[in-house]
């Protein structure tokens, strides 16, 4: 189910489009030379966009596999795309915070859990999303790094109790989703098994 408002282009006066002297110079620009394409804002008669490059994404929607809830922190990238590849998940609904399911489990303002919970309906929505991924890592800053834990095996307890917070309350919020989490540390991915 694709909610229609995925048609409309992320604009917030309406689509771009080309008036007045703006078109007579657009017309004078030679496209296939000129790597420069002007859009100007209908509103505000301001906006001026360069194209950077010719790149074709596909337009064809798609239904997700999973939303997957995990932190942006750069060293886990590589692990994260092959645990993906690992449980066959082509499409994900990425939902990038610090901090990952500890927005869920343990969140610092519960505004920041109800933004996340607002993703994972949107997800739903709009990519007929039925599985949610909940992952965490180690030495997440979020949590004040592995510094914080009196070892590696503590911190690993601990994100293990977290994520399976998490998943409490995200099948509370919406008991039709199907869970899994994972804790990523500096050696591989740990799956979280039921309690
Ligand atoms: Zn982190």
């Amino acid at each position: 189910m694709v909610n229609d408002r995925f048609d409309s282009p992320c604009w917030a006066h309406g689509p771009p489009r080309a008036t007045g002297t703006l078109r007579a110079l657009q017309r004078r620009l030679d496209w296939k030379e000129s790597a420069t394409r002007l859009i100007e804002c209908p509103s505000s008669g301001k906006t001026r966009m360069r194209k950077i490059f010719q790149f074709e994404s596909p337009r064809e929607r798609y239904l997700s596999d999973a939303a997957v809830v995990w932190c942006y922190d750069h060293r886990f990238d590589q692990v994260f795309r092959k645990l993906l590849t690992r449980i066959g998940i082509q499409f994900p609904d990425p939902v990038r915070i610090a901090g990952g399911a500890k927005t869920l489990a343990s969140p610092a303002r519960e505004s920041d859990r109800e933004f996340v919970l607002e993703q994972i309906r949107l997800s739903m929505e709009l990519h007929g999303t039925k599985t949610v991924i909940l992952m965490l890592h180690s030495d997440c800053g979020a949590y004040g790094g592995l510094k914080a834990f009196e070892s590696p095996e503590k911190e690993a307890e601990n994100h293990r109790q977290e994520m399976h917070r998490a998943a409490r309350y995200l099948k509370e919020k919406f008991p039709e989703l199907s869970i899994q989490a994972y804790f990523v540390d500096f050696g591989g991915v740990w799956e979280a098994t039921s309690e």
